[in-house]
């Protein structure tokens, strides 16, 4: 499958902005709404991504929120293919299952649809996304809520990778890794 070469990866790069000390001191937040704003840069990633996933079969597209709504959407119609939201606790209207996931200090959860996947009769070959992958907590819990509901996680995609972290280390034991930038 497709992957971007250097130059694209630096021209892609350049458009994401880095917010210092945001949330709290210490983290350089990573700030996609700058590559979201810039038309060409937004409509080359989603044609990357189309190029890679369109031989595939996908059935849906799981994005994590929030970041992951914006390109996991967008990918989805592009392949012609279902959209489903892994969300915060409590914001999904009907019946979910959840995954509890560590965090530095304390506990996060995610939540889907019980039902999520069941417009397709047969097991849906599923895509997750996010925008963002730092210590692999969040995805690895987004996969593991995936194989609750039985489906299967073909790939998990996401625009950055924090390879110092080695997050992509804790998704890989689960399923297939792709980033389409790292960060050193
Ligand atoms: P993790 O569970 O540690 O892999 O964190 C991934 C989630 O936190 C993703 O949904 C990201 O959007 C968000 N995130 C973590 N670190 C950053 C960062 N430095 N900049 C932007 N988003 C981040």
């Amino acid at each position: 499958m497709k992957v971007l070469n250097q130059t694209d990866k630096e021209y892609l790069l350049k458009t994401i902005r880095d917010v210092k000390d945001f949330p709290k001191p210490g983290i350089v937040f990573k700030d996609i709404t700058t590559l979201l704003n810039d038309e060409k840069a937004f409509g080359f990633l989603m044609d990357h991504l189309k190029t890679r996933y369109e031989d595939e079969k996908i059935d849906f597209v799981a994005g994590i929120e929030s970041r992951g709504f914006i390109f996991g959407a967008a990918l989805a119609t592009k392949l012609g293919c279902g959209f489903v939201p892994i969300r915060k606790p409590g914001k999904l209207p009907y019946t979910t299952i959840s995954e509890k996931y560590s965090l530095e200090y304390g506990v996060d959860e995610i939540e889907i649809h019980i039902d999520a996947f069941k417009s397709k009769q047969e097991i849906p070959k599923v895509l997750l996304i996010d925008d963002l992958i730092a210590t692999g907590g969040t995805a690895t819990a987004a996969v593991t809520l995936l194989k609750k509901v039985g489906v299967n996680c073909f790939e998990a995609c996401f625009l950055l990778n924090l390879t110092f972290l080695q997050g992509d280390e804790q998704v890989k034991k689960h399923t297939n890794v792709y980033s389409v930038l790292e960060i050193d």
